[in-house]
């Protein structure tokens, strides 16, 4: 099929590579030209596990092109997918400028009849808004699908290729049964293709992403009761995990939630009640919960080191919000950073993937970035893990705490093991772990 994908970021780039890797014609477009040129280059503007070499390989064949031309690229497809970015608006509420922005462009630029999908996250009701903008555009017929995107930065290769499950949201017969075609690549094990309305799938984004920031939530509070109690979290997580209606998934206590999506969904979907005079409570302190989770270090390291930080400096490793990934975006690093910087100190960090992303974030003038894990060490008065990369887990103790110029560690993803570190002549604080 001759497919368009508008918006070439986390989610766009990803769609893109996978539906021409299946086979089809795929034009990746951006209004971002630098971005495009990039990727005409062959340069992947973005961390993400083996999208290189599935980008390369399509590009190569012509099965994959990069466009910063919207009339062209519209013309061309009778599939255009949305992929722009939803950031939260003042108000918590998703931002739908990009989306509508792009439907008016999609609505000037039809010269054939054609299937848009909303890849975007969006709120539900936003399909008949895309078609609405795009039918006041044009008289050719457009049928607007929602098919909201699962995927895990990260994994998302793996996540796009073998979904759990497709959601397809549309009423239009002729167009499910296009969409179904399309992913059926995608879904020979058996996992299933949901079809259902565009209101279900619209909300069946947001109640997945609020649902398992929920899991998140609650596992930090039981966390912050441990300590207090005295009770061990991770045996605990152990004890509900084994238990098949509540799964080891997503209960893992810690800094907190952060990245492009857990954050706003959760806010969006707050919003979105509330225009149906529906007070989500729940939901709420799940986003309370999870403000106060990221600054769940802190205390600690009042504790060890008192109120006032000025003159000392601490090491950060991880800045990405979760592994695997260069997105900083709502990160707890940020958050970590900003509180210990307000309390006089001076930090310094080491991330295998998003140091670029800290510069662009100028991030760089508040905080030294370091290549070598090792050397962000030096004269330092402890190390804090905020993310939970591989290559933190089996560290050289030895060499942390010879490079320390305090042996004291903050675990906020718990990778460490208390009496090893201990043992190892640390100081080691962790969450919800006596
Ligand atoms: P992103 O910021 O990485 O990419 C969005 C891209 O859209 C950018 O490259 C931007 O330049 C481009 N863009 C913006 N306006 C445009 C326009 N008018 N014309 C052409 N291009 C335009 O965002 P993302 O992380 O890929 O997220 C996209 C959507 O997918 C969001 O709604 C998000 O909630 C959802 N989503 C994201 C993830 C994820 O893990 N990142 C997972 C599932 C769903």
């Amino acid at each position: 099929m001759k497919l368009a994908v508008i918006g070439s970021g986390y989610v766009g780039l990803v769609a893109g590579a996978c539906f021409a890797e299946a086979g089809n014609e795929v034009i990746c477009m951006d209004n971002n030209k630098e971005k495009i040129e990039q990727l005409k280059n062959g340069i992947i503007p973005i961390y993400e596990p083996g999208l290189e070499v599935m980008v390369e390989r399509n590009a190569k064949k012509g099965k994959l092109l990069f466009s910063t031309d919207i009339k062209d690229t519209v013309e061309k497809s009778e599939i255009i997918f949305i992929a722009v970015g939803t950031p939260p608006d003042e108000d918590g509420s998703a931002d739908l400028s990009h989306v509508l922005a792009v439907a008016t462009d999609i609505g000037r630029h039809m010269n054939s009849p054609k299937i848009v999908v909303d890849k975007s996250t969006v709120p539900v009701g936003t399909a008949k808004r895309v078609y609405d903008t795009i039918a006041k555009e044009t008289s050719y017929k457009v049928v607007v699908v929602s098919n909201p995107e699962f995927l895990k930065e990260g994994a998302a290769i793996d996540d796009f290729m073998y979904p759990d499950r497709v959601v397809i949201g549309t009423s239009d017969q002729d167009a499910a049964e296009k969409m179904q075609e399309l992913y059926a690549p995608f879904v020979r094990t058996g996992n299933p293709i949901i079809v259902m309305d565009e209101l279900s799938a619209e909300l069946t984004k947001y109640a997945a992403n609020s649902l398992l920031a929920t899991k998140i939530s609650f596992m930090n509070e039981i966390a912050n009761l441990c300590s207090r109690a005295g009770a061990d979290v991770t045996m605990v997580r152990k004890g509900i995990g084994s238990d098949k209606r509540i799964g080891y998934s997503f209960i893992f206590p810690g800094v907190g939630y952060g990245g492009s999506c857990f954050p706003k969904d959760v806010k969006a979907l707050i919003r979105t009640s509330s225009q149906f005079d529906y007070d989500m409570r729940l939901l709420k302190s799940v986003e309370a919960v999870n403000e106060d989770q990221k600054k769940a270090l802190i205390p600690m390291i009042e504790e060890q080191f008192g109120k006032d930080l000025s003159g000392r400096t601490f090491t950060l490793w991880g800045l990405s919000f979760k592994p695997k990934t260069d997105d900083m975006r709502e990160a707890p690093a940020r958050v970590m950073i900003k509180e210990l910087v307000e309390r006089g100190a001076s930090i310094n960090a080491h991330d295998p993937a998003a140091m670029d992303e800290a510069r662009r974030l100028g991030l760089h003038k508040h905080v030294s970035l370091f290549e070598d894990p090792y050397d962000a060490l030096e004269n330092s008065s402890a190390l804090i893990l905020v993310t939970e990369w591989l290559e933190y887990r089996e560290p050289n103790f030895n060499t942390i705490k010879a490079r320390l110029a305090e042996p004291v560690i903050f675990d906020g993803r718990n990778i460490y093991k208390p009496e090893k570190i201990r043992e190892l002549g640390f100081t080691y604080f962790s969450i919800g772990r006596p």
